[in-house]
């Protein structure tokens, strides 16, 4: 096969396979070797891997294969498929609303769907070469997750951590449930900074807003207490305007006189501010929205607010009590799932008590090693910044539910017991113990990361607990930093008094053209055509192009290095082979140059173990790609063509067993990150050697002792590289006959490879005196 007729799809799909047959990335309980457990992220079923995946995957991948070689790897895979993007997806594929049917009919469809898209959607990450354990699966809705889940409920209600409250939350009226501070997302407006006339006393009283359609919900106006001009409104009474009721005037120091007019209305609830202010004087609320964003008062009811907004300025203009207008651009608060303006709106609902656990939760923090350092700062920054504890219900149909049942005459909280998880309290009754009476279900459902955020609990159990909390690496991107690596710290700092892992790896974006990748804006890579087109190898060759935790622009020259680099591995191993014939691997007497030559080579093991071990896969592949373009192919290669040709049985020998041993290095080197080929190779030329079965189970290369001089290679690489620089100059070919003139003091440092420097240059002769080529 000539290596530019490699069919690499071929290639990928049987070596696929027979990883998958031959169980080679199988957990093995029992090995004596030490546990590397991973803390594999489940991907949101979505229909397909999207080349962010890819990237991030292939990065945690190269980690496991890499730790594989010496250690016992723990490396689960699981699906997220419980909660919105997967109710979102099932809605669509079925062209249903899930608001419009029974939970029950929901959940069925829901399973149905998952059952019949789960197993091509992992198909994709067999087919990018992750080396998970397929076997050890989970689905954060199965059975097991949503045990571990209410289990966890239970034990946080029993220890007092979990409460349920009425009050104003963040609520995404699009999709029509609560939400938590960490599913928020900044988007910029243009807005219209209103000054409306409000009074006092027949005085006016400008305020100004962005928000003037919340003026019915007005239930206050704060005024600084320093501010001069507002001295004497404090303790009055304001008039709303067009809806022609009065608010109490109050000085509060959270007033900012800066801000427009320096008189602000408080509304129930514009924003976190209102719904502190309200509380602490205990004003009134007026509700004026229902929970699908439409208006539920007078001349607005059931429309949506922001059709409002246009219709009550339109008001405010006819009655001229619009004083300054001007337009600004302003960050507002978006739910991330589909883009909407949030709402605060009351309802009752679940937490966890996260607030007082702010110190302990930043203790926790700085115990766990961050791969990047920095990325530990925005876990830090995260919780500086919490001003909620952690809103765990949804108001959703899909979901595991919430196991409780509450007295609607005493008001008593009704758990179920542990045995009996898990349970839909829909579908069992439950008594109050007190009343005697029946006891109403919770109707709302876990939050996906209140599930999600156990995955080490999850996949430990799998095993039966054969792997213990703290695990080894928690793998994934640093968009959920503040969700799923905080709500996991959270839980085993709540469940377990522990870190969930030692060490977190944390991913960057794919970027394409230096723009994030938007499938809506047409920016996007399908990583299957990528794979079509240039191999899984490439592609990872690609994503071990920039450090952990960089974003990475998507390039398609990459990608053609990156297939370049599996062909010459192909082509170069063929070479070797070719005259290596049956060669049987044995002790013999080394040359010099190819002691030199390994003695480089173990520079080379020394410094890949060492930049695997700090995570930095992109450094490790890199000397590794260059090691093997420059001093195997381009250098060592020509350097013993000749003896391996033409030498006697001494310097065959020494040759044949440097080739054979070097090149299954560099392939064990370069196996992390090209899965495939390197497989391949190992397969079809060292197999019949080497006891292991995959390349991917060989132990990795240790540094070895090299009785050789430093420096010696280099100045004979150097030296060639002259030579060719000077037949160039001549415009005569490589192989044309030479005789070299080196300096005295070369000439001694490099007498014990003589031999091979004169095969490689092609020498008649060497001399000593000034450097001179002369071609004859
Ligand atoms: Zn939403
Ligand atoms: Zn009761």
């Amino acid at each position: 096969m000539a290596g530019n007729n490699l069919d690499l799809n071929q290639i990928q799909e049987k070596w696929q396979k027979y990883w998958e047959k031959e169980e080679i990335y199988k957990f093995n309980p029992n090995s004596k070797k030490p546990t590397y457990s991973i803390d594999t992220p489940p991907p949101t079923v979505s229909g397909e891997m999207h080349v962010g995946h890819a990237f991030s995957y292939a990065q945690q991948d190269f980690i496991a294969r890499y730790k594989r070689m010496s250690a016992n790897v723990f490396y689960p895979f699981g699906t997220d498929d419980n909660g919105l993007p997967t109710e979102r997806l099932v809605e669509r594929l079925n062209n249903v609303r899930s608001k419009e049917m029974s939970r029950k009919k929901f959940i069925d469809l829901c399973l149905k769907t998952l059952k019949k898209v789960t197993p091509g959607f992992v198909q994709d990450w067999k087919s990018l070469g992750v080396s998970a354990d397929y076997n050890i699966f989970y689905s954060t809705i199965d059975r097991n997750s949503q045990r571990i889940s209410q289990k966890s409920f239970i034990d946080l209600y029993n220890a007092k951590r979990i409460y349920k409250k009425g009050f104003p939350t963040i609520w995404c009226p699009e999709c029509q449930t609560a939400i938590a501070q960490a599913e928020l997302e900044d988007k910029e407006f243009l807005s219209q900074f209103l000054t409306i006339k409000f009074s006092c006393g027949g005085e006016s009283l400008p305020i100004a807003t962005t928000r003037p359609e919340l003026i019915p919900a007005c239930v206050a106006i704060f005024v600084n207490p320093n501010d001069k001009r507002y001295v004497n409104l404090s303790g009055k009474k304001a008039r709303v305007p067009l809806f022609d009721f009065e608010v109490p005037i109050i000085a509060d120091e959270s007033a900012d006189s800066e801000k427009g007019t320096g008189a602000m209305m408080v509304c129930s609830y514009g924003d976190k501010f209102d719904v502190d202010a309200i509380n602490r004087y205990k004003l009134e609320p007026k509700i004026i929205l229902n929970f699908d964003g439409t208006l539920k008062i007078g001349d607005y009811k059931g429309i949506k607010i922001k059709e409002v907004r246009k219709k009550i300025i339109e008001e405010l203009k006819k009655e001229n009590l619009i004083t300054d207008s001007k337009s600004i651009s302003h960050v507002v608060n978006v739910h991330d799932k589909c883009g909407t303006e949030i709402e605060f709106l009351p309802t009752d609902q679940w937490f966890i008590k996260i607030l007082d656990k702010k110190k302990e939760l930043l203790v926790q923090g700085k115990k766990i090693n961050w791969h990047p350092k920095y990325m530990h700062k925005r876990y830090e920054n995260w919780i500086k910044g919490l001003e909620w504890d952690w809103s765990i219900s949804r108001d959703r149909h899909f979901g595991i539910p919430i196991p409780v049942w509450e007295c609607i005459n005493c008001k008593k909280i009704i758990l179920p017991g542990i045995k009996e998880l898990p349970i839909d309290p829909l579908e069992v009754k439950k008594k109050c113990p007190i009343c005697k009476k029946l006891a109403a279900p919770e109707i709302q459902v876990l939050d996906t990361w209140a599930t999600s955020s156990l995955t080490p609990q999850i996949t430990s159990l799998l095993i039966k607990d054969k792997i213990k909390i703290p695990y080894s690496l928690r793998p994934q991107g640093h968009d959920i930093i503040r969700t799923w690596a905080f709500y996991t710290i959270v839980k085993s700092l709540l469940h377990e008094n522990k870190i969930p892992w030692k060490n977190i790896m944390i991913s960057g974006f794919v970027t394409l053209g230096g723009h994030k990748m938007s499938k809506s804006k047409g920016i996007s890579v399908n990583p299957k055509e990528v794979i079509e087109k240039y191999s899984s190898d490439a592609l990872r060759y690609w994503a071990a192009g920039s450090k952990l935790g960089n974003d990475l622009d998507y390039q398609e020259k990459e990608l053609i290095a990156g297939k370049k680099t599996i062909t010459k591995l192909f082509n170069a191993s063929r070479f070797v082979f070719m005259n290596l014939k049956n060669y049987k691997p044995k002790k013999t007497v080394l040359m010099e140059t190819d002691k030199l030559f390994l003695s480089e080579l173990s520079k080379l093991v020394k410094s890949c173990t060492d930049a695997f071990d700090k995570y930095e896969y992109s450094k490790a592949k890199f000397e590794a790609d260059n090691f093997f373009w420059k001093m195997f192919c381009d250098n060592y290669l020509e350097i013993v063509k000749k003896r391996v040709y033409n030498g006697n049985k001494k310097e065959k020998e020494s040759a044949f067993y440097t080739l054979y041993f070097s090149l299954l290095t560099i392939l064990k080197l370069i196996a992390p990150v090209m899965p495939f080929i390197t497989e391949e190779i190992y397969q079809t030329y060292y197999r019949k050697n080497e006891k292991e079965k995959s390349i991917h189970l060989c132990e990795w290369p240790k540094e070895f002792e090299i009785k050789s001089k430093e420096n010696i290679f280099d100045l004979m690489i150097r030296t060639i590289s002259k030579v060719r620089q000077e037949k160039t100059k001549a415009q005569k070919p490589m192989n044309f006959e030479c005789i070299l003139t080196i300096s005295k003091g070369e000439f001694e440092d490099l007498k014990d490879v003589m031999e091979d420097l004169k095969n490689v240059t092609n020498a008649v002769e060497i001399k000593k005196g000034d450097f001179k080529v002369e071609i004859v």
